[in-house]
């Protein structure tokens, strides 16, 4: 699995999302993913799954520390204590001492994000929590995180695939070397009808879902967390590894986006 670097925390490149994944099949899935390779896991305390997820932690032979683990707190807990005594919920859940990864799911109209902030930062001091982040920010929401945060904000978790531009956070992003993690990579599933995508990939003996991961991973700062339950996607999902597009199939992709490439040119490893 690659691993990208920012701000020196090593972070698996592509992970496994758990949105709608729940009891015993979340947990086949998580030793699934875990036994092909996945070391990257994503959860949030919305899903309702972190027991199901701790119970694949738990059973698994991959050791906790090989397992980059993300959660995110919900929306009505993010008062102070709120936040404190969710996660450590989260982590009685989850079965585990720590996360690796904290987000905000979403900004809150009530409640400030210094507020927030300063009980995440409590729980990275105790231990609880190693590195934290945002989703769903704005790049004014995120500017004010990171003035809030005694620690760096290591991410921004927001929507992004071949039909979803997000070309504003993805600057500041790699301006402030923070990661953008694509969630909805697949666009729920949508990219598989896409006639563009089926033919770029059809050029490398690759799927359209294979070619939006990798146009996503082919980016400096971005990493990708598609869900499967079903085993063929899980490891079809992984298969990206060996293969890379070509500048002009990623025009191509942006053109679904409508064109961005001078802009956005400086933002792929191309
Ligand atoms: P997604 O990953 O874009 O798409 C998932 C759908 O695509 C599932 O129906 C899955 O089917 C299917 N799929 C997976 N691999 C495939 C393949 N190779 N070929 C064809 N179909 C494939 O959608 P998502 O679940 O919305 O997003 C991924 C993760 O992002 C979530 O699970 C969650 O962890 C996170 N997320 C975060 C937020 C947030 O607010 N921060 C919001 C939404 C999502 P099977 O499951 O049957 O394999």
């Amino acid at each position: 699995m690659e691993l990208l670097e920012i701000q020196g925390v090593q972070i698996p490149v592509l992970g496994l999302g758990t949105w709608a994944m729940r009891g015993s099949g979340c947990t086949r899935a998580i030793l699934q993913a875990l036994d092909l390779g996945y070391r990257h896991i994503d959860t949030a305390q919305m899903y309702g799954n972190e027991n199901a997820v701790g119970n694949g932690l738990t059973q698994t032979s991959v050791p906790r520390e090989e397992i980059f683990l993300t959660t995110k707190i919900y929306q009505s807990n993010l008062q102070y204590d709120n936040v404190l005594t969710s996660v450590r919920q989260s982590l009685q859940d989850l079965q585990t001492e720590y996360v690796d990864l904290l987000l905000i799911h979403w900004p809150s109209r009530s409640v400030p994000i210094p507020e927030t902030i300063e009980a995440m930062n409590e729980l990275q001091d105790a231990g609880a929590v190693k590195h934290i982040g945002v989703s769903n920010f704005s790049v004014s929401q995120m500017r004010e995180a990171m003035e809030a945060s005694g620690m760096p904000i290591i991410t921004n978790q927001v929507q992004y695939h071949p039909f979803k531009e997000q070309q504003s956070v993805l600057e500041f992003c790699s301006e402030n070397s923070i990661l953008l993690t694509a969630y909805s990579p697949l666009a729920k599933g949508r990219v598989v009808r896409d006639n563009t995508l089926e033919d770029i990939g059809a050029r490398y003996g690759k799927s359209a879902a294979q070619v939006a991961l990798r146009w996503l991973i082919q980016q400096k700062n971005v990493s990708a967390i598609p869900k499967a339950a079903n085993e063929a996607h899980l490891r079809e999902n992984l298969d990206i590894f060996d293969f890379e597009l070509s500048p002009e199939d990623i025009q191509q992709i942006l053109d679904l986006q409508g064109g961005l490439i001078d802009r956005m040119r400086s933002l792929f490893r191309i």
